[in-house]
């Protein structure tokens, strides 16, 4: 296959052709077509499989179709473990999306957060975000996650080994029911299923 037959509006085909991809990994083969359909997705893939991509294009195009004008809400959320993956993922999402007028930003801890704050301030459409930077945000009125559509779950048996299960949880309670959401994980232990089971409306599902 090529990323040609799979319908990618032409802004993304471009950037996608900039980076030198011309094939789709196994993954974004299987994803990109059911999450441009709306399809809840769990996707069992380790880092390297191409995974960032099948999420991002898909999610870069699925708000690029909808109105957007005066909307400065955040629209798409990343929920990743570590600021390393955060960066990398917010890299991938700026490479897909350079020809759109999308606003992205990656928001982490350990760091102080004016600039944070005042990116969040103008408006961002698609927000990457580590779990207790973005709770802390949520907590001082800063985020509002009401008119989210799609959320993703990154590296969630990670999010367990670190300890982040609470956080994560918390955070889904305060997303709206009627979304899209994607979850990936490496490994499926039983905590991680449930969670999965729990959050996932007749997902798609794909291993690799
Ligand atoms: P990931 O699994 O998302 O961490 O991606 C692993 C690496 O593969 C990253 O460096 C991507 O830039 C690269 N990559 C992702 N999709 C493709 C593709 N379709 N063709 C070639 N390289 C890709």
């Amino acid at each position: 296959m090529n990323f040609t037959d799979l319908n990618l509006i032409e802004p993304i085909a471009k950037a996608i052709e900039e980076q030198g991809y011309t094939n789709p990994t196994p993954i974004q083969e299987r994803s990109i077509p059911e999450i441009l359909k709306g399809r809840d997705f769990l996707g069992c893939a380790q880092t390297g499989t191409g995974k960032t991509a099948a999420f991002s294009i898909p999610i870069l195009q699925n708000l690029t179709k909808k109105d957007l004008r005066n909307n400065k809400s955040i629209k798409a959320l990343i929920l990743t473990p570590t600021r390393e993956l955060a960066i990398q993922i917010e890299e991938n999402i700026k490479a897909y999306g350079k020809h759109l007028p999308l606003k992205h930003l990656v928001i982490f801890g350990g760091v102080k957060q004016g600039n944070q704050e005042a990116a969040l301030r103008k408006g961002v459409d698609i927000l990457v975000a580590t779990p207790g930077r973005l709770l802390d945000f949520i907590a001082q009125g800063i985020i509002s996650l009401k008119n989210l559509e799609i959320f993703v779950l990154d590296e969630a048996d990670r999010m367990l080994d670190m300890g982040f299960v609470h956080d994560v949880k918390r955070i889904i309670k305060l997303l709206p029911p009627r979304r899209q959401t994607l979850f990936f994980s490496a490994t499926m232990p039983s905590e991680i299923q449930k969670l999965a089971d729990s959050i996932l409306n007749n997902p798609v599902k794909v291993e690799v």
